[in-house]
């Protein structure tokens, strides 16, 4: 099995006691590829030695994510593109808009968004995006972008099928997780409208478990309910919808 996790959080402090045992695991199930998104400038290191103890199995992006942005924004993009000129990253990420727990910044996430967008397209690299309630802004702006320099992920995707759909026009695979996997997500009602070509899978570990785990911790070795629930809902064997969600990965992040 060659699984890819294209959204996990390993460097996280809810792995602090035991993030090797983690990994191992995950490994163990088949997991090869990590793909791990910023959030903020303080977790960078944690990135960074988590990527030096596993070299062939982590993937850094770099970005600011949405919850993250605050008055003094301009000072984490700046980060950002210090980090940009260092080195080599797989993605700008994530990245987007959240209106789930504050809208006081709204406007410094749009132009945190638009400007991060910018970056993505100088070093010619994709975006992952994090929407939470916001979906007509998030769209609003990828309207303005959209274009053959702009390619992505829509993480944690739990929208409509007409979102699915408009998500896809904007060159964007939807991330799917947990949700997928829970009684209420809806997505499992019209996934399977949706080629298998614009799909990747993710765990958004430590957040979003999926059944049989709801509620608790999550952890990259829990893909394998992901893809048993989309191989499900597909008709197809696990086996094969983790080559095509791999090979899918592939094509976004360029390796
Ligand atoms: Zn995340």
């Amino acid at each position: 099995m060659n699984i890819t996790d294209t959204h996990t959080h390993l460097y996280s402090e809810a792995f602090d006691e035991d993030r090797s045992q983690v990994v191992e695991r995950a490994i163990a199930q088949g997991v090869k590829r990590f793909f791990i998104p910023a959030i903020d400038s303080t977790y960078t290191d944690g990135m960074l030695k988590l990527e030096s103890a596993y070299p062939e199995n982590v993937f850094l992006m770099t970005g600011l994510h949405p919850t993250h942005v605050k008055a003094d924004y301009e000072q984490e993009l700046e980060h950002v593109r210090d980090l940009l000129a260092q080195r080599k990253f797989y993605a700008i990420g994530e990245i987007g808009i959240d209106l789930y727990w504050d809208k006081t910044f709204l406007i410094q996430q749009q132009e945190a968004f638009k400007k991060q967008i910018h970056l993505a397209k100088e070093h010619q690299l994709p975006i992952v995006i994090h929407c939470r309630d916001a979906f007509d802004e998030v769209f609003e702006i990828l309207e303005e972008e959209k274009g053959e320099d702009l390619r992505g992920i829509f993480h944690c995707f739990t929208g409509t099928f007409e979102q699915a759909k408009k998500a896809i026009s904007y060159n964007m695979k939807l991330g799917i997780g947990g949700v997928v996997t829970f009684k209420n997500g809806k997505i499992d009602t019209f996934l399977n409208q949706i080629s298998l070509d614009h799909i990747v899978l993710e765990t958004d570990s430590p957040y979003l478990a999926p059944v049989p785990y709801r509620g608790k911790r999550n952890e990259s070795s829990y893909i394998v309910n992901v893809l048993n629930k989309v191989a499900a809902i597909y008709e197809k064997e696990a086996d094969e919808v983790a080559q095509i969600t791999t090979r899918n990965s592939e094509e976004v992040f360029g390796v």
